[in-house]
């Protein structure tokens, strides 16, 4: 229980943000349901601070009068994570506010953002510097940089990229009593200490609320190639995977299984999708290889994985019917 009564520590959150930071009863109905309608909550106060400082204050309010804190920002989680579920006592802390991209470095492939930036626009800007942020995912229009951090989101360039926590170098959070941990640093050769930031990756807001974020920036790719396999079995399709790495010089940068059974349900039940091939197989993989190469250089890669894949499996077949 803390020293500082609930409706007085309302009253001070309220101000602390302002009118324009306090979200009015009528515009709350979204935030309090979680994306897959699983969840519906309430909250005493649901509040968007505006900057790290305002976010600090409200955080150190909440802890002097025993008030929880579910931080939320795109909303599309899908475990609830982001509902909060107490009237009396706990707020809502939308990081929606925070949404400016302080600075991005061309030379060292850095960008530093708030929490509150959504994925796509992360992605944009970086792209007008000719640079790639790699993470990538269905819910990019809404979510947000700081609770992708916060749920170590994978998407779909894990392969090539590895999963949101792979790609963060610095950070700065506010803990649960309000005090502001600063490591907004961008240097990829730091190797003294603990790596404090590491705790809040995956964290869900348990430990702190991110409020701002240096991530790794990547040369962006010049062209992309996709190609839909089929495969005879889930073994071929990792055996596949493996020779696509080696033989390009890992610039795979997806891969995804897809059993017939999955491709009979989207045939089934999504209006104009059709097989992408002429006769059916028991397994696919649907692989894309990204570069800074020529478009043809990477086309002739591909199909070279490929026609070396066909002349292993020749090759097998000759030696199991005895013919070398
Ligand atoms: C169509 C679709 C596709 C998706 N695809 C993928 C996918 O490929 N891979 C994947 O991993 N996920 C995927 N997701 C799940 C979801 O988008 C991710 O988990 C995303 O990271 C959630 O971001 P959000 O901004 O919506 O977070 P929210 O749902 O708002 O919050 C998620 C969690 O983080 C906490 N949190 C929020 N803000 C902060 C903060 N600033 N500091 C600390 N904690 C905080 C919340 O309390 C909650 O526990 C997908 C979702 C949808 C709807």
């Amino acid at each position: 229980m803390g020293h500082v009564d609930i409706s007085t520590a309302l009253q001070r959150i309220a101000a602390i943000v302002g009118p324009s930071g306090v979200v009015a009863p009528a515009d709350a109905a979204g935030l309090l349901v979680d994306e897959r309608q699983l969840f519906s909550g309430a909250a005493a106060l649901i509040v968007r601070p505006a900057s790290v400082e305002q976010c600090a204050q409200v955080i150190r309010t909440c802890h002097e009068a025993g008030l929880g804190v579910v931080p939320q920002g795109g909303n599309t989680g899908y475990c609830g994570g982001a509902t909060p579920f107490d009237a009396q006592r706990q707020i809502l802390l939308s990081m929606a506010r925070m949404n400016h991209v302080r600075e991005i470095d061309p030379i060292g492939f850095t960008m530093t953002a708030e929490a509150g930036v959504v994925l796509a626009k992360a992605q944009t800007a970086a792209r007008e510097q000719e640079l790639l942020f790699p993470l990538s995912m269905g819910s990019e229009g809404s979510c947000q940089l700081g609770e992708v951090l916060s749920t170590n989101a994978g998407g779909l360039a894990v392969l090539r990229y590895g999963t949101a926590r792979d790609l963060v170098l610095g950070l700065e959070v506010v803990l649960p009593n309000g005090d502001v941990l600063s490591e907004l640093k961008g240097l990829r050769k730091d190797n003294t200490g603990y790596d404090l930031k590491a705790l809040f990756l995956g964290a869900e807001g348990t430990l702190g609320v991110i409020t701002a974020v240096v991530l790794k920036l990547f040369p962006e790719p010049r062209v992309r190639q996709t190609a839909w396999v089929a495969v005879a079995s889930v073994d071929a399709a990792c055996r596949l995977l493996s020779r696509a790495r080696r033989e390009s010089g890992d610039q795979v940068v997806s891969a995804e299984y897809i059993s017939r059974r999955s491709l009979e349900l989207v045939l089934a039940h999504v209006r104009g999708a059709r097989d992408p091939l002429d006769s059916a197989a028991p397994h696919y993989v649907l692989l894309e290889l990204a570069s800074a190469d020529e478009e043809g250089v990477l086309r002739d890669r591909l199909e070279r994985i490929f026609s070396r894949c066909t002349r292993c499996r020749r090759g097998r077949r000759r030696r199991d019917r005895g013919l070398r």
